[in-house]
């Protein structure tokens, strides 16, 4: 197996581009190793973002931060104005594993994994995340939302890598929150994940986003749930709306961990707490 480590994203696109063997880029590995452990996958290459610069910082600016790439959860929860500013997305990273996962995983990692029940995924939908994607021929955004195009796979061409995730700053009275249901307390993956984000004008929710994980193929962006709220102060018809709609939206699947119809009993529920801690962060008074 051959490990390259390249210095600039367009150097690890191009390997990637040439590459005729089986390729993979190496994030924090936490996908990437037990894949490989477990006989799921034989990589013949591992390109490692590690080294390189731009994916290895947060930048903040007027319109927002940028996250690099190969930033560990565990830094994402060390970044106060993160914290500050968009405390749903970090609890969400956070979620991620134990301190030892926290210490690698990323959020680009956990997103072009492509599981349905990606923690991170609802939350970066909810707040307008997009994905910065390099390839040989040059640069382009996707929203989060339109990465996964099923389990296991993404809408990455050969040769394209994500070099950054950017989210833009929310205005004024903003508040984002996530909430996931697994049957054990820590450490195992989610029967349902809602993220939301709420802006208020006037005490009345002017904009929201709602997002759902783990009840679909893919995780879902649900328009309809959002509009249920927009122009209401979170009365409970609207928070019964907000939960119907989520439900409606689920096609999950049975297994173990719950069954279609538990599934989507929970994600009306959580959908209804989520809203409400995404309503108090931003301020806002029933
Ligand atoms: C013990 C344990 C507990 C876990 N708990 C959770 C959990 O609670 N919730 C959860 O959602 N996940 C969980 N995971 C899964 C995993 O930790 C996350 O999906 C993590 O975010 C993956 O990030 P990574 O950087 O380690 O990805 P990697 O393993 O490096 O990569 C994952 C996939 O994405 C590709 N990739 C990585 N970075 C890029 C990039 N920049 N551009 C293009 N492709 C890229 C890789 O080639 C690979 O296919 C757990 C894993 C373990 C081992």
């Amino acid at each position: 197996m051959r490990y390259e480590a390249p210095a600039t994203s367009r150097d690890a696109a191009a390997i990637l581009a040439k590459s005729k063997e089986t390729a993979f880029v190496l994030g924090g590995g936490t996908d990437v190793l037990v894949k490989m452990r477990t006989g799921l996958i034989e990589p013949d290459l591992l390109v490692d973002i590690k080294s390189i610069p731009a994916m290895k910082e947060i930048k903040v600016s007027d319109k927002g931060f940028v996250i690099g790439a190969a930033v560990s959860g565990a830094e994402l929860g060390e970044h106060k104005l993160l914290r500050k500013y968009l405390p749903g997305l970090v609890e969400a990273a956070n979620l991620i594993g134990s301190d030892q996962i926290q210490g690698r995983c990323t959020l680009a990692g956990n997103l072009c994994n492509a599981s349905p029940a990606a923690d991170s995924v609802p939350a970066m939908i909810a707040v307008g995340a997009k994905a910065n994607i390099v390839g040989v021929k040059g640069r382009r955004k996707l929203p989060v939302e339109k990465v996964i195009l099923g389990p296991g796979k993404t809408d990455l061409k050969k040769g394209e890598i994500i070099e950054s995730i950017a989210v833009p700053k929310p205005g004024p009275r903003s508040g984002d929150a996530y909430l996931r249901f697994i049957p054990r307390t820590e450490m195992d993956i989610a029967v349902v994940g809602v993220g939301i984000s709420v802006t208020l004008e006037k005490g009345l929710i002017k904009k929201a986003r709602v997002a759902l994980g783990a009840v679909a193929p893919t995780p879902l962006l649900v328009a309809r749930a959002a509009r249920a709220i927009v122009g209401t102060k979170l009365d409970d018809v609207a928070l019964d709306k907000l939960s119907k709609a989520c439900s409606d939206a689920c096609s999950p699947i049975d297994d173990k961990r719950g069954t279609i119809e538990y599934r989507t009993r929970v994600a009306g529920v959580l959908a209804r707490r989520t809203a409400l801690i995404a309503f108090e962060r931003a301020g806002g008074k029933r």
